[in-house]
């Protein structure tokens, strides 16, 4: 069987540059709805059952930054933006408010056409990582619920930073990680988070799961450099 073809929303006020976007996108077994307003396009994306929304900058009503800004609280949507040359702020903007990607108008469609594949693999590969159930240590860890249960069931409660740094460990095992880049996977800007941050979170993920630093099985320390997920993972 066949997976089904992903599907793409566009939201483009010029008729001509929506409707060859459409159909260039269905030639390649893309489902495609396009729209002329963000409005129009609200009901479908609200369904959560599309996978890529492509919105030009540049519309009557809620526009491109609007949508992006929307659909970023509460999906993860890939979302590509269609900029006029004079949209150079704008462009900027919406990356900040979590467009992957920008196309400039007039654009080519080839190019146009590999930022779509592109981002597709991508968010593909985003939500098979956020799905996944991994097991350690007699315990479960289910990273996309962010849910760790020990061996009788018991949910272990994780702060948002220690189920970030648990993430990050369980998908580099066996790899020294150092402090900068640990910090690097859970803060998301660079505020003054230092190095001994992470210690503490390591410590307290330790002291959740019962690892004993004296004879680690989780966390190792590679003393000068970070620590190393040594649990065997399965
Ligand atoms: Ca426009």
């Amino acid at each position: 069987m066949s997976p089904r073809p992903a599907h793409i929303v566009i939201v483009e006020d010029e008729p001509v540059t929506r409707t060859a976007l459409a159909d260039y996108l269905e030639s390649f077994g893309y489902r495609v709805s396009d729209f002329d307003t963000a409005e129009k396009a609200e009901k479908l994306l609200a369904q959560g059952t599309v996978d890529l929304l492509i919105a030009d900058i540049n519309l009557a009503g809620k526009d491109g930054l609007e949508i992006t800004r929307e659909q970023r609280a509460r999906s993860e949507i890939g979302i590509i933006l269609l900029s006029g040359r004079t949209d150079d702020v704008d462009r900027i903007v919406g990356l900040e408010l979590g467009a992957d990607d920008y196309v400039c108008k007039p654009f080519n469609r080839r190019e146009l056409l590999a930022r779509v594949k592109n981002l597709l693999r991508r968010t593909a590969a985003m939500r098979a990582l956020t799905r996944r159930v991994l097991h350690f240590n007699g315990f479960t860890f289910d990273v996309g619920s962010r849910q760790v249960t020990n061996a009788a069931g018991d949910p272990i409660v994780l702060t948002r930073a220690e189920y970030e740094l648990l993430r990050v460990f369980v998908f580099n095992p066996g790899t020294v990680m150092d402090r900068d880049r640990l910090i690097a996977a859970i803060t998301h800007r660079q505020d003054g988070t230092n190095t001994r941050t992470i210690d503490v979170l390591v410590q307290r993920l330790r002291s959740k799961l019962g690892d004993d630093p004296k004879a680690p099985r989780i966390f190792t320390t590679s003393h000068g450099e970070g620590y190393v997920f040594t649990a065997l993972l399965d």
